[in-house]
């Protein structure tokens, strides 16, 4: 058996993990590091540093009168505390960090968040949830679906609402950084992220309790600015460390435990190390590095080893936590579960077979397939609550705008995002990169 499988995977030759067969190229590179060549590697810094700048003036400018011009997602981890000290110090913003309270931050994250706020002198809020509240949205949602990131995000999401509301602060910023953490390709489908929540919990959890925590409405009605940091900046992983553990008192425990701000992150690897889920792995922290030219070879295979031992040996007393909190027995976490019914999809394969037959006869522009591609798939979008539009094709470059609920969503900037880029590369030309064009609030 070991073996059939070992014969099914193959290397890839860049990040050096293991995949099935299919998601290796001719060039014998996997389909992230592909996707990472095209999108990452030759990132014109300066340019897009000036994009960013050019935004943060709009908002200085807009805010000026009022105590802050930016709400920072920030829950103590290293990324989120590097954005933060980015936009005070390098960017003179007058930020306010947000902390959504997802019931599994760790002591030291709080700790660390302390030390940070105080030495930048940054106003700090944590939104506080009701503890058993979020517990039982955990349970009933890795019950269903043997995932749980997706409550924290939402706890983000909704947090970094409501303080933007309360201050008006359009302008949301996250620490976010896709080059180096890839999980959409896990998640690729182009359903709403808040919808398919509601769907998993509603058995479970009365509405006027999850519904806290959908905050589409509020979005669509508020001109809401997401902007994730490390789209236009390098996001460098040494020189965070050095700048966090030097200058900020930062506590970063080694630097090997890499998500120290959440509780139950080391079950996260565990769960994917148990499942056999070489895939999720690939994703992470060792083989995102390698990737991206940041560590050697040596280096990639310590680190893994690391990872790999840390994952193996997650402590018994941490997997009675993760199963206690969870309210599950341990044959749970390696079972296998039914799909949690979705609503049915407005468009179906059939409504491209005009697309495909305009890009045969070749009487088209690329532009123009990408409006029809577009209006196919409207429909769906619109029917949760969300919207689409082209802003621009160029040099291979098609920015779109997610408008209405999609607006000022996290998961829309990952899922949606990369869906459409995939239906786009199907459907029309396989050399198209999508980005999102957001759309600044007015002054
Ligand atoms: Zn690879």
């Amino acid at each position: 058996m070991e073996k059939a499988q070992a014969e099914e995977r193959m290397q890839c030759v860049r990040c050096l993990m293991p995949f099935e067969k299919r998601f290796i190229g001719a060039d014998g590179e996997c389909v992230i590091c592909r996707e990472h060549r095209k999108k990452w590697l030759n990132r014109d810094y300066q340019k897009t540093e000036q994009q960013l700048i050019d935004i943060l003036n709009h908002y200085k400018r807009r805010n000026k009168n009022k105590r802050y011009d930016a709400v920072v997602a920030f829950s103590g981890g290293k990324d989120s505390v590097y954005a933060l000290y980015l936009l005070k110090h390098r960017y003179g913003m007058r930020p306010l960090a947000v902390t959504g309270d997802n019931g599994l931050l760790t002591e030291r994250a709080l700790k660390n968040m302390k030390t940070v706020v105080d030495q930048l002198g940054v106003d700090h809020v944590i939104a506080r949830r009701d503890k058993e509240e979020l517990q039982s949205l955990y349970r009933a949602y890795f019950q269903k679906t043997k995932n749980f990131c997706e409550v924290c995000y939402l706890t983000i999401t909704s947090a970094l609402g409501q303080a933007a509301l309360e201050h008006d602060v359009p302008l949301m910023v996250t620490g976010f950084a896709f080059k180096v953490d890839s999980s959409h390709f896990r998640a690729a489908r182009r359903y709403c992220f808040e919808d398919a929540f509601a769907a998993v919990v509603k058995d479970s959890i009365p509405e006027d309790v999850y519904k806290k925590y959908i905050t589409k409405d509020v979005r669509a009605s508020n001109k809401f600015h997401l902007v994730h940091l490390f789209d236009y900046i390098n996001h460098v992983e040494s020189e965070i460390y050095d700048l966090l553990e030097t200058q900020l008192g930062w506590d970063s425990a080694g630097r090997e435990d890499k998500h120290s701000d959440c509780r139950f992150h080391h079950m996260l690897g565990y769960l994917r190390r148990i499942n056999n889920d070489l895939t999720s792995l690939a994703l992470m922290t060792p083989a995102a590095l390698l990737r991206d030219g940041q560590i050697t070879v040596e280096q990639f295979r310590t680190m893994l080893a690391k990872e790999e031992s840390l994952f193996a040996n997650v402590e018994r007393e941490q997997i009675d936590d993760f199963l206690q909190y969870f309210g599950v027995e341990e044959e749970f976490l390696t079972s296998s579960l039914p799909p949690v019914a979705l609503a049915d999809p407005v468009i179906t394969e059939e409504d491209f077979a005009p697309l495909l037959e305009a890009r045969h006869r070749n009487n088209k522009s690329k532009s123009e397939l990408l409006e029809m591609l577009i209006a196919i798939i409207r429909p769906e979008v619109q029917r949760d609550g969300g919207d689409i539009a082209i802003v621009d094709y160029h040099d291979h470059i098609l920015k779109v705008r997610l408008l209405g609920g999609c607006r000022g969503c996290m998961i829309g900037d990952q899922v949606m995002i990369r869906y459409l880029e995939y239906l786009v590369r199907k459907y029309v030309s396989d050399d198209i990169i999508l980005e999102h064009a957001k759309e600044p609030a007015p002054l």
